[in-house]
């Protein structure tokens, strides 16, 4: 292991402590699972401190984004039981239902995106990791899939506050729509999100004709793509947007969303991408050497979840890994693990008509975002 990569993670043994409920598809228990898997391999930073822990956000740091009437529902709602407007702004509704803890587990996932920022601003850390972070969907004063505090935004609209210039980079399946909402018209957040294209996918929203507002018009990016977008299509439409607009831009800080409900066997979505797809990214943004807030966000096969992230924080400390599964590891999780042993997946092929379709749809989009955005970044 190189002891000397400034890279760090940000964790809480309290992030276990909530529950979405037994039938939600977010299941937290994929934070320790992938905990477990990256201790197996041997990836703690060292054996007395294992990873820095979080610390709850304060609640003038959820104003940052959110308004003061919803963080009342949210405190109401964080006894567990649905307050009477509840759905107004959101919650109560099989997406983002009411539990226990609710506030409490948001203001920990929060300040756990702010320790992050901290570790890269006072530490001198080049790289943190906050697994449990990059909840995108949250609005001003509203909940929308699973995420109730927004702490990408939060994180981005302080790291604002000390005149810093961020691009929020976000691979999840989903469109990042409420951090784009929340800097839609300021230049100095670049926000580029590729997802599947809303017409079939939650939340219906990030075609490429969503390009900002006034100041901010042409630092919003969307990249939509056709159901079956395998590894090899995405990359290349990636290379051929990504990091033209993040050189071009050249932030102080990178911040992305590594959600991994992009691959094949996720429950809530049709992209088609391996782990092994995912970590093609991920080392390809670790190649630009920037400061870098890595958090986590979607993910519904738990497996997957565990497996790209402890394989992404490989390659974040510069580590080389066995492909095959630790003994332990495999021993411990058989049964969730059912036929895989390895990180890495076997090599998917797309069948021909979906494939013709999907690049056609991701050809179109590359064009639109050359002509349109480009030269307003001055790429
Ligand atoms: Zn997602």
């Amino acid at each position: 292991m190189n002891e000397d990569t400034k890279a760090v993670l940000v964790f809480s043994k309290d992030f276990s402590t909530h529950s979405y409920g037994p039938n939600h598809p977010l299941k937290v228990e994929r934070l320790q699972l992938t905990m477990d898997l990256i201790r197996s391999y041997g990836l703690w930073d060292t054996s007395d401190t294992p990873w820095v822990e979080a610390k709850k956000a304060e609640e003038q740091d959820v104003y940052l984004i959110h308004s003061e009437e919803y963080l009342e529902i949210l405190k109401k709602a964080n006894t567990g039981r649905t307050p009477s407007n509840a759905l107004k702004y959101g919650m109560g509704s099989g997406d983002n239902p009411v539990f226990s803890g609710l506030y409490d587990w948001s203001l920990m996932v929060t300040g756990a995106t702010l320790e992050c920022i901290r570790q890269i601003r006072e530490n001198d850390r080049d790289i943190a990791f906050n697994i449990a972070g990059g909840l995108h969907h949250a609005m001003h004063s509203r909940a929308a899939g699973f995420c109730y505090v927004n702490d990408p935004a939060i994180g981005i609209a302080r790291m604002l506050q000390e005149g810093l210039r961020v691009v929020y980079l976000d691979i999840d399946v989903h469109h990042g729509d409420g951090v784009e909402a929340a800097f839609y018209n300021t230049d100095q957040v670049l926000t580029i999100s590729l997802h599947q294209h809303g017409h079939t996918l939650f939340p219906g929203t990030g075609f490429t004709d969503e390009i900002g507002e006034g100041p901010g018009l042409g630092y919003a990016v969307n990249v939509p793509l056709a159901p079956g977008t395998g590894d090899e299509l995405y990359f290349r439409v990636f290379m051929e947007v990504v990091p033209p607009l993040v050189h071009g831009f050249d932030p102080d800080v990178l911040v992305t969303q590594l959600g991994v409900d992009t691959l094949e066997s996720d429950p809530l979505a049709a992209l088609n991408l391996t782990t092994n797809g995912f970590i093609k990214l991920v080392r390809e943004i670790k190649s630009w050497n920037r400061k870098w807030v890595a958090l986590g966000g979607g993910g519904y096969n738990i497996m997957n979840v565990a497996r790209a992230w402890t394989w992404a924080w490989a390659v974040m400390k510069d580590t080389d890994i066995p492909d095959s599964l630790p003994e332990a590891f495999i021993k411990k999780h058989r049964k969730e693990l059912g036929r895989i042993r390895t990180l890495s997946d076997p090599e998917r092929k797309m069948n021909d008509a979906m494939a013709d379709q999907a690049e056609k749809l991701a050809v179109s989009a590359v064009e639109r975002i050359r002509e349109t955005v480009f030269p307003l970044i001055g790429v």
